[in-house]
């Protein structure tokens, strides 16, 4: 039998008829487990403020770690791509002990399943809570594929506005850490990748025609830089631009139309496939108004 005294102190309970008090019985309860596990994370709980917080659900979500830095001796601040959420960051309490319950979770690029609680009052959620859904662990331990994610994850960190579902840019980091991981290289991914990006931040020139004067370039190389946006031909090209030639052009071609486990890569693609991602990654600073850090990373591996 449930006893409604038992939380007259704590809810709503007190005064309330014994019809009423039945039947929310299941309410009060789930309450009451939920002050225990409170008190017991925190030693103490008192006020009105408290409470409303307590009272505020779980949420849940698929998602994908982007970053985590240290925070204190003990937690971890932690950045992720919610697939119902959008960007979050959020508190991991305890994550950076030697036996904490994140485990594996926590690091880049992993896929998981992640539960946390919203503040009212705060920027930071807390996480409770992650599992993980996919491990990538070839790709996290290998320094030069490692250095591809970061890529991924310092790109998306940066492109990604706070709490905006995005479905394609979700299912487009999957894709490309799941083919470093598959395929045991991060140079046509990581191409893929930026490719996309731009596409999807709508930021993509004409690959067909110079963006001066018209001309189609035909067989002949198009030229580009970080201050101009569009592709120009050799007479309009300025000093310093640099080439993306027919076969780079084919195979952003190839990109839109073809998946990338779906693409084979042959040595004969790593021209135009380096070409390809430099100017993606170029006209990605060029949105950011910033180089980005990891990019001079990837010259060394
Ligand atoms: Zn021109």
């Amino acid at each position: 039998m449930f006893n409604c005294a038992m939380v007259s102190g704590i809810v709503f309970a007190r005064n309330s008829p014994r019809e009423y008090c039945t039947k929310s019985a299941r309410v009060v309860i789930t309450i009451v487990l939920r002050a225990r596990v409170f008190r017991a994370e925190n030693g103490s709980w008192s006020g009105a403020a408290s409470a409303r917080r307590l009272l505020m659900p779980a949420r849940e979500t698929e998602a994908i770690i982007l970053k985590t830095f240290p925070l204190g001796e003990a937690d971890r601040l932690v950045s992720f791509l919610g697939r119902s959420s959008g960007r979050v960051r959020g508190v991991a309490a305890g994550a950076r002990l030697l036996k904490n319950r994140y485990g594996s979770t926590l690091e880049v690029l992993s896929h998981v399943r992640i539960w946390y609680v919203e503040k009212e009052t705060r920027e930071l959620v807390r996480i409770q809570q992650a599992e993980l859904l996919e491990s990538f662990h070839k790709a996290q331990s290998d320094y030069g594929l490692s250095t591809g994610l970061a890529v991924i994850s310092e790109i998306s960190e940066r492109i990604l506005p706070e709490n905006e579902v995005s479905e394609p840019m979700f299912r487009l980091i999957l894709l490309t850490t799941r083919e470093v991981e598959r395929t045991g290289d991060w140079k046509l991914p990581l191409s893929y990748f930026a490719f996309w990006t731009v596409r999807l931040g709508g930021w993509l020139p004409r690959f067909d025609r110079c963006a001066a004067c018209g001309m189609p370039f035909g067989p002949k190389p198009a030229f580009y830089n970080a201050h101009q946006a569009g592709l120009f031909c050799e007479k309009c090209r300025r000093s310093g631009m640099k080439p993306l030639h027919l076969e780079a052009r084919n195979l952003a071609e190839r990109f839109a139309n073809e998946r990338l486990d779906r693409i084979e890569f042959e040595m004969s693609m790593q021209p135009g496939s380096r070409e390809l991602r430099e100017a993606g990654l170029t006209w990605i600073e060029r949105h950011l108004e910033r180089r980005l850090m990891t990019r001079e990373l990837l010259e060394t591996t």
